[in-house]
């Protein structure tokens, strides 16, 4: 699965209304420590006794309040993109 793009401004889908989700990274973070970072904290959760290193940590949601972008350029399904080029194509839309 390949990665969302940060956008600044939401993007809505013209054929199917969607709008784009908050763009969101998860972190870790040692349990107890508080968030230093210039993002907003969404969501923490303990996990404790990571098994590598024993060592309890948090997890973090955060987001700079950006948006993820689509993945395919305006149009948030390869479907709606086919359907949109359908549709334009039947009201009399043609590249010369
Ligand atoms: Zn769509």
């Amino acid at each position: 699965m390949s990665r969302f793009e940060e956008i600044s401004e939401p993007k809505t889908c013209p054929w199917c209304g969607k709008t784009t989700g908050k763009f969101t990274q998860q972190i870790e973070c040692p349990a107890g420590e508080p968030y230093t970072g210039n993002a907003r904290v969404l969501s923490r959760k303990p996990r404790h006794r990571k098994p590598q290193n024993e060592v309890d940590i948090d997890i973090l949601r955060i987001t700079h309040d950006l948006f993820r972008d689509f993945h395919y350029g305006q149009f948030d399904t390869l479907r709606c993109a086919e359907e949109f080029a359908n549709a334009a194509y039947r009201a009399g839309y043609q590249i010369k």
